[in-house]
């Protein structure tokens, strides 16, 4: 639900009521979105990482997601979205390989069997195998259950009559606005940055 707490309420931490006090270890995954000095989207991270980048100075609050942080007799608002206070030159689709990141972008979903997991049950399956070489780019990797997994074995897909329900592509936030979307989906406070 959005917040409908002026958001010029900033001064001080004089939140006596703790109204917003839903776990801080929950709110502390929350995710935040992260803006160049330009105003551009270049990531998404837990909302304790983006508290640790505006305490070093790297980084300012944007917006806020309404939950408080209470640490010690301090109490901070948590972000939704940060901006970097120096430019970041971020080179065209940089950003890393992972498996968290190719778990993302396949909105953890097994792409060949369309079967939607927890990421622990999902595993990257190379769609040119590398016993046949291919390699571990965005390009040939993809989410899969271990079940497809195992049926795919060594086999190319036209092999294996197994192809990827989307094409596997390089995950980067100017073609990925729909899973930014998707996971901002609670949060107004996303969108005025997100479509422009
Ligand atoms: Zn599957």
């Amino acid at each position: 639900m959005r917040s409908h707490l002026p958001l010029a309420m900033l001064a001080s931490g004089t939140h006596s009521s703790g109204t917003h006090s839903e776990g801080d270890g929950h709110a502390l995954h929350q995710p935040v979105l992260v803006l160049n000095a330009s105003y551009e989207p270049i990531n998404v991270c837990a909302a304790r990482r983006a508290i640790v980048l505006v305490l070093k100075g790297v980084a300012m609050t944007e917006e806020e997601n309404g939950h408080f942080l209470h640490a010690a007799r301090v109490a901070m608002r948590l972000p939704s979205v940060i901006r970097l206070l120096e430019y970041r030159r971020i080179p065209h689709q940089s950003r890393a390989l992972s498996r968290k990141n190719i778990l993302l972008r396949d909105r953890n979903t097994c792409q060949y069997c369309s079967t939607a997991l927890p990421s622990g049950e999902l595993t990257l399956d190379h769609v040119i195998p590398r016993s046949r070489g291919g390699l571990s780019t965005w390009e040939n990797l993809v989410a899969c259950c271990h079940s497809c997994n195992r049926r795919k074995g060594n086999q190319l897909p036209h092999e294996a009559n197994m192809k990827p329900t989307r094409e596997p592509r390089s995950f980067n936030l100017h073609t990925s606005r729909h899973i930014m979307r998707l996971m901002g989906h609670s949060d107004d406070k996303w969108r005025k940055y997100l479509f422009y």
